[in-house]
């Protein structure tokens, strides 16, 4: 009953279902036959939203999250967008919007004042009378993933792709460790004490599997259990942990002091940085092609007006860097990475020098094409999602570079 009340899928088929909707109200269950009825609240998208692109993953700088409205709101009507522009507000009134989902953060210098005409007031005001709530995961949804860089890879044909700069300590290994019974809670707390064991917002997550482990004790041995000079079984636990690859030392020294062996047994395996974990992305095509033939690719896939090109078009280029929106800053990371070419929304002149120097080509498709596409699958996904819901990217907003002559 409780996912009627949450999930707008359970929703529709309720409402579809007049059967389970009449016997429901017969069988005098009238809460649940309304809240049937229902869509789904603010606050189910905040869940679903979180989900999908933790706000813990976004920078320090940021302002993620719901920045505006009230999560008890049902949210029948809601609009993605780049950023909440007067534009965005007219059509998110005109269209009686109850949730944008907007790329950018509204209030992101923080505000002061909240007055007509001025400012973020301009914007935020008008929301506020017609009841508008605002979410905006923004560096959240560039990095998870799914995200928008991983849209901008799967535009350009770039594949087995890994973070262009790894979040620091997202590099983890999983520590096996082989303990008696009677070392079980001493070793697990050991290890959970000197950082092992965190996923996620969850602490102390280990796995055991109970076994048997053989030991000869030549000459000079000392064992905790059994005899030396002649082939021992003792019944142990393989008890697993993951943990960050920079506190390995501390945790096996924590983990020696408290195992009673005087050899513990214990393998360290180092784990694939997932897909999440850390900003922009690097990657492979399918084949080389030229740098003009990937700015081609680049400027259909992402429906831009142009795409300024550092280095020569004929360069062949296979390895690629990207980073959405303004992330010149990123072109370190490409060199260091090795890329032969990096996209990025827009850069400075002295970037674009040093790519030249550093042969990296550079494709500048704009800000606007590099993000704008992410938040009209985004759109599209939450769509499918929530079929009670009526959902769109603005159509109101539009390229505020988009003119050339
Ligand atoms: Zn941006």
């Amino acid at each position: 009953m409780r996912r009627a009340q949450r999930n707008g899928q359970v929703w529709v088929e309720w409402y579809h279902n007049p059967l389970s909707a009449f016997s429901a109200f017969f069988a005098g269950d009238s809460a649940l036959l309304l809240r049937s009825r229902f869509m789904p609240s603010v606050a189910d998208f905040v869940a679903d939203l979180e989900a999908f692109a933790p706000t813990r993953t976004a920078a320090d700088w940021d302002n993620v999250g719901l920045l505006l409205g009230d999560p008890a709101d049902p949210a029948e009507r809601v609009m993605t967008c780049l950023t909440v522009t007067p534009d965005v507000v007219d059509e998110a009134i005109a269209e009686r919007v109850h949730l944008i989902v907007s790329h950018h953060p509204i209030l992101f210098r923080g505000a002061k004042q909240l007055t007509a005409g001025r400012g973020d007031g301009r914007l935020v005001l008008p929301l506020v009378r017609a009841g508008v709530a605002v979410y905006s995961p923004h560096t959240a949804f560039d990095n998870c993933a799914g995200g928008v860089n991983d849209i901008l890879c799967r535009r350009l044909g770039v594949t087995n792709t890994e973070p262009l700069r790894p979040r620091d300590g997202s590099r983890q290994v999983k520590l096996v460790v082989f303990v008696p019974d009677t070392d079980l809670v001493a070793v697990s707390d050991a290890l959970f004490e000197a950082g092992a064991g965190s996923i996620g917002k969850y602490t102390q997550c280990s796995f055991r599997l109970p076994g048997k482990g053989t030991f000869f004790g030549g000459e000079g041995t000392n064992p905790t259990v059994g005899q030396k000079g002649r082939r021992e079984e003792v019944e142990e636990w393989r008890l697993e942990v993951v943990l960050p690859e920079a506190r390995v030392a501390a945790v096996v020294r924590a983990m020696r002091k408290a195992h009673s062996y005087e050899e513990p047994a214990f393998d360290i395996y180092s784990l694939k940085p997932g897909t999440s974990g850390g900003e922009g992305r690097i990657g492979e095509l399918a084949g080389p092609v030229t740098l003009g033939e990937l700015a081609g690719r680049a400027k259909a896939g992402l429906n831009a007006a142009l795409v300024q090109v550092v280095g020569d078009l004929n360069k062949t280029v296979r390895r690629v860097a990207v980073a959405c929106g303004a992330a010149g800053e990123f072109l370190s990371d490409s060199i260091r990475a090795k890329a032969d070419v990096f996209l990025t929304g827009e850069m400075r002149f002295h970037d674009a020098l040093t790519a030249r120097t550093a042969d990296v080509g550079v494709l500048l498709p704009g800000h606007y094409a590099t993000e704008r596409p992410a938040v009209e699958e985004l759109a599209a996904q939450l769509s499918v999602k929530w079929p009670g819901a009526v959902i769109w990217a603005s159509r109101n907003e539009f390229d505020p570079l988009g003119n050339s002559v």
